[in-house]
């Protein structure tokens, strides 16, 4: 019987567990290997770390980790979490059943990207979701924003503002944005479907519905995320309904409606970024390890109907 079983040894996960190493309680991280921005070359906005590649980071985070006996590490995929607080029993795909008494999930949402033939092979290279994560790399060159949901607009006007003076947005036909407020700032609007995208170490080269082409520094797509399949999905966690998709609700302790079950980084939050993972990571571990104390330190998450 763990203290604490962590899904996700991520950003958030791997925080929570430092928490919970220094109050030596014993805690199991079980991780699938895969974090959100693994194919970005650096991650950036991260003080500190500002450009270093992911799996670099994530490695320092793990040697941390590797100080605290009472922590321990499992690759794996979590794929059902039975039992209540105190009893919870986590089953992973390869057939080990593991009690833990609290849980934290960490495990990130699944992003879906529009279906473009080749705009998955430049994902967090020339494909990029974030102008604080990525824009200044591209700035002053011609960037192209794929129109995916109705925040798609703000981040062509962002980009416009303070990134490049050269931003088309390509709209596929898609409705509802406010046209006026984008030709005012100096956006191109191109009403033209993307057939098809070709990232290469320059750019973008991006195939519209009339056969023509374009040539892009970066384009930039806000995807929808996905919570579908997950353990926070199976569990019955409360949602709500995010601009790019749904996420966990939790408390200021990071508690989600589930007692005994907390959550921390991107799948609990609608516009998430490491930093914000590492600070809810924190919040989970430390909240986590009061309610072990006493349950009664950590109030129950209720959502009213
Ligand atoms: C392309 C891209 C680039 C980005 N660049 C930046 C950047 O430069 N700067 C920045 O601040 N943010 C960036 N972000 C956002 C950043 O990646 C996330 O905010 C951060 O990774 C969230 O950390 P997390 O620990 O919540 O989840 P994740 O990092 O996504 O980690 C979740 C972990 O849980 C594991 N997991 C999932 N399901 C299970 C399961 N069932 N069982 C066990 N383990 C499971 C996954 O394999 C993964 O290892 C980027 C995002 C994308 C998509």
């Amino acid at each position: 019987m763990f203290d604490v079983i962590v899904i996700g040894g991520s950003f958030a996960g791997l925080t929570a567990a430092l928490q919970l190493g220094r109050a030596s309680r014993s805690v199991l991280v079980v991780d699938a290997g895969s974090p959100r921005n693994r194919t970005s070359a650096g991650a950036h906005g991260v003080a500190g770390w500002d450009g270093v590649a992911p799996g670099e980071i994530l490695a320092r985070f793990r040697d941390d980790l590797g100080r605290y006996p009472t922590l321990q590490s499992r690759n794996g995929e979590v794929i059902r979490v039975e039992g209540s607080r105190d009893s919870f029993v986590v089953c992973l795909a390869d057939g080990a059943a593991i009690a833990a008494r609290r849980i934290i999930l960490a495990h990130g949402v699944h992003d879906i990207l529009p279906d473009v033939p080749g705009l998955g092979d430049g994902w967090g290279t020339r494909v990029l979701h974030c102008p604080y994560c990525h824009g200044y790399e591209v700035r002053g060159e011609p960037l192209a924003v794929l129109a995916v949901h109705p925040l798609s607009a703000h981040q062509a006007l962002m980009l416009r503002a303070d990134w490049s003076t050269s931003i088309t947005f390509f709209t596929g036909g898609m409705d509802g944005f406010d046209f006026d407020a984008l030709e005012r700032a100096g956006v191109r609007v191109d009403a033209r479907g993307l057939k098809a995208a070709q990232p290469d170490d320059h750019g973008i080269s991006v195939v519209l519905s009339d056969g023509s082409s374009q040539q892009y520094a970066a384009m930039f797509v806000g995807p929808r995320t996905s919570l579908a399949g997950s353990p926070a999905e199976q569990l019955g966690c409360a949602t709500a309904e995010g601009p790019m998709g749904n996420f966990v609700r939790v408390g200021p302790m990071a508690q989600t409606t589930i007692p005994g079950v907390f959550a921390a980084g991107d799948l609990a939050r609608p516009a998430p970024n490491i930093n914000f993972a590492l600070a809810d990571g924190a919040q989970a571990g430390i909240a986590s390890h009061a309610s072990l104390l006493s349950s009664d330190l950590v109030p129950q998450l209720e959502i009213a109907s």
